[in-house]
């Protein structure tokens, strides 16, 4: 089973990225963060997020109940629970995390041997205006988000593989490939 931590700038596609790698390998799996934002239409508790309040998420903390946390944004908490982890090995299969660089970061130095992967944007423009079309956020939103798109993408150099997002089903295959080589042992 590998970990594999997926993380770039919001708007970068991770999760179509996430959601055609569902689709078509059985063996993976996502992750289900908690958090403490509200849900957005069409977000089901439990399979996109586990939407939880903030005395709830300080209390998973204070139990060493998360793999990771951070701050995401500068608004709300974002973490993985440590049992889905668990779920994976029980089921034995690939475990997606997507995820920001606070969190990449701290996966990393607990847990050496998973797998990071940064998606970057073909370019600065692009990224601007998936995340505009998307329209999901508002402009403040939208500004928060372009900013620490800038900090995430200085970072890249930190994660084991670096994939640009230019094709979607080129990327899809780079990360499924990425695993499977990790998996040999090569
Ligand atoms: P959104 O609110 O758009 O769903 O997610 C905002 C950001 O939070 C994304 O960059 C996403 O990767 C990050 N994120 C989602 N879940 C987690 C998590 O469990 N831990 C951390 N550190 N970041 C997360």
């Amino acid at each position: 089973m590998a970990l594999v931590v997926l993380a770039g700038p919001a708007g970068v596609g991770k999760g179509t990225i996430v959601q055609r790698i569902l689709a078509s390998e059985p063996d993976f799996m996502l992750s289900v963060s908690a958090t403490t934002r509200s849900p957005r239409p069409g977000e089901v508790d439990g399979v996109h997020y586990h939407f939880i309040s903030k005395v709830e998420f300080e209390g998973l903390i204070a139990e060493n109940q998360l793999l990771e946390h951070a701050i995401v944004h500068g608004s709300n908490y974002y973490g993985t629970p440590l049992n889905e982890l668990t779920r994976a090995e029980a089921e034995d299969k690939h475990l997606l995390l997507e995820i920001d660089l606070q969190g990449a970061r701290q996966v990393k130095a607990r847990i050496p041997q998973a797998l990071t992967i940064f998606i970057s944007p073909p370019s600065w423009e692009e990224l601007e205006s998936r995340l505009r079309n998307r329209g999901t956020e508002t402009e403040e939103q939208i500004q928060t988000r372009l900013s620490t798109a800038r900090t995430e993408l200085a970072s890249a150099g930190e994660f084991d593989f670096n994939l640009t997002n230019q094709d979607l089903d080129s990327c899809v295959a780079q990360v499924v490939e990425l695993v499977r080589k990790y998996e040999r042992g090569s």
